[in-house]
């Protein structure tokens, strides 16, 4: 019952003053199991790590990315200085450069930081969505390992050190230049054009999405004039000594791009007219190591992000549906309410400890990433490499796919004041994971990719055995019955001729990628839990 009164008392200071203090690492007792079941001997140091930068992630560095999100905070673009001089300047608010300068001063990518370290503080700072932090880390990784494997020349091994280790306390950020504007699926159709001019390679053309524009580095593939294969280069984004005269090497941003999420990174449209660019790898094997390499590491990460965005999400609808009341009664009370929360929060935790026992196996891989096959490696290793390759793949698609789903069922739950963007960061959680799901390989792409991957491997690696070495300790009966299923679609020609059975094939081939990737998760999940 409730009688009128002109003077609503209702507040939702309660929940706020819970939420403004919550501590991303301290206050969630699952991350911790996680970190202590999967980071084997390292744990608390890894866990030490993880306390001191959630006191920053889950207060300053919040509160900076909120404001950051805000429409008059977007950041845009200033072509020309009042001198009628070319400058191309991303104009970013000063919240975003002090967030980026603390974040990256973190030092992920230095040698002195240990792996699980750094995937740690990745999935604290991830909690507060793209915040123009999160793509340029994950592009910066990319380049990293990229370049950790051909540092052929001076200019390269100056960049390793520039992201690596900083120079002067300046940690450089690194940025991916793939897709053009014909397609970024089929990077191979890239046209780009790389010509070799005296001493350097220099680039032609154009590029259609280019994020973290205002980063010192980028990876960007293209062809070597008259040449049908796709290299790799990376380029300084100004030539020693033009950063400061705003003097950018050789090309033009055109335009930044007016998108859903991550809309505190700028997106770019490039004029390449004689950029310098040294090649990174054989020309040859450009596709093969930015596949393998780059953007493996980008997809993991989509990983982490997923399971961050998800267990900040619930984490809030959890204590939402405590605190707010409908019909006399918390809504947490309402069993619809509780089926769709507990249904969220498997998925949050599945996601996350997937993440992490991927990652192990990830670490433990002789050598890390390769592009493409290594045609003298043993079996064994062959076989790991092949199965790391296509979880992660089997993650990025399935992870990508649940956050959204999840951030918008905990919206839901926050009924209309879960779509308010300046109610909760939930609204922007999901634009920036519906992102996610399109960068670094888009759904069908990657189930593409994975059927012939599994198609050709299946001569040296058996699917019954592939299935067997994903998903050991599964019981026997679903073993048996994903792998029935599995053989039945791999047989399966060619997803690619257009007919009624294809297209039931593809629907099917979806749908199994993702149950299988959930009891990979799931698996992961219960060791977690048991601690096994
Ligand atoms: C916000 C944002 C930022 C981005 N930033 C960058 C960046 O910094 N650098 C960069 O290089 N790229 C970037 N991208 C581009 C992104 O990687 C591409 O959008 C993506 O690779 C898909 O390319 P496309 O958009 O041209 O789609 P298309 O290639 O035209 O694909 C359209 C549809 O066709 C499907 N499709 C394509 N090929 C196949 C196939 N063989 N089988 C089945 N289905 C297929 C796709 O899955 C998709 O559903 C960004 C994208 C977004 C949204």
């Amino acid at each position: 019952m409730s009688l009128p009164t002109r003077n609503n008392p209702y507040t939702f200071n309660e929940f706020l003053e819970w939420r403004n203090n919550v501590d991303y690492y301290a206050d969630d007792p699952f991350i911790q199991k996680v970190v202590k079941h999967y980071c084997g001997d390292e744990w608390q140091k890894v866990d030490e790590e993880a306390r001191a930068v959630s006191k920053k992630a889950s207060f300053k560095w919040r509160n900076l990315a909120d404001t950051i999100a805000c429409p008059e905070k977007r950041p845009y673009m200033t072509h020309y200085d009042g001198h009628h001089n070319r400058i191309d300047r991303i104009v970013r608010p000063m919240e975003t450069q002090i967030l980026e300068k603390e974040i990256f001063s973190e030092a992920f990518f230095s040698n002195q930081t240990s792996p699980w370290v750094k995937l740690i503080k990745m999935f604290i700072i991830y909690q507060n969505g793209e915040a123009c932090v999160s793509c340029p880390m994950t592009c910066t990784e990319g380049m990293v390992e990229m370049i950790k494997k051909y540092p052929d020349t001076p200019e390269t091994r100056h960049i390793l050190q520039h992201c690596q280790e900083g120079i002067d306390g300046e940690f450089a950020i690194g940025a991916q230049y793939l897709s053009e504007i014909q397609g970024g699926s089929d990077v191979p159709a890239n046209v780009l054009e790389a010509v070799q001019e005296g001493d350097n390679w220099k680039l032609y053309g154009t590029k259609f999405f280019c994020s973290a524009t205002h980063a010192d580095y980028a990876m960007v593939t293209a062809k070597p004039v008259g040449s049908e294969e796709v290299g790799l280069f990376v380029i300084p984004s100004w030539l020693p000594g033009n950063k400061e005269k705003e003097i950018r090497n050789g090309y033009t941003i055109d335009r930044i791009k007016w998108k859903m999420g991550t809309s505190e990174l700028t997106t770019g449209e490039l004029t390449f007219n004689g950029a310098v660019a040294y090649q990174v790898g054989p020309l040859n094997r450009g596709v093969a190591n930015v596949a393998g390499v780059v953007l493996s590491y980008s997809r993991l990460t989509v990983g982490i992000s997923a399971g961050a965005f998800m267990s900040r999400a619930v984490r809030e609808a959890k204590k939402y549906v405590e605190f707010r009341d409908a019909f006399g009664v918390k809504t947490g009370q309402f069993p619809l309410v509780m089926s769709q929360l507990q249904k969220a929060e498997k998925l949050a935790k599945q996601t996350t400890a997937g993440t992490f026992k991927l990652y192990r196996d990830f670490l433990s891989l002789e050598g890390g990433l390769k592009g493409g096959l290594v045609a003298d490696e043993n079996i064994e290793t062959r076989k790991k490499r092949f199965e790391i390759r296509e979880l992660i793949m089997l993650q990025k698609i399935t992870a990508s796919w649940d956050s959204t789903d999840v951030i918008r069922t905990a919206m839901s739950l926050f009924g209309g004041h879960g779509v308010m963007e300046d109610f909760s960061s939930l609204p922007r959680l999901y634009r920036d994971s519906a992102v996610n799901e399109l960068w670094e390989g888009p759904r069908n792409v990657l189930l593409i990719q994975m059927h012939r991957d599994f198609q050709r491997a299946s001569s040296w690696y058996a699917p019954a055995d592939f299935i067997a070495d994903m998903l050991q300790g599964a019981d026997q009966e679903a073993l048996s019955s994903l792998t029935k299923e599995f053989i039945d679609l791999i047989s399966y020609p060619n997803l690619l001729q257009m007919s009624d059975e294809t297209i039931a094939v593809c629907e099917q081939w979806d749908q199994f990628c993702h149950k299988l990737y959930h009891c990979y998760q799931s698996l992961a999940l219960a060791e977690v839990e048991n601690q096994i």
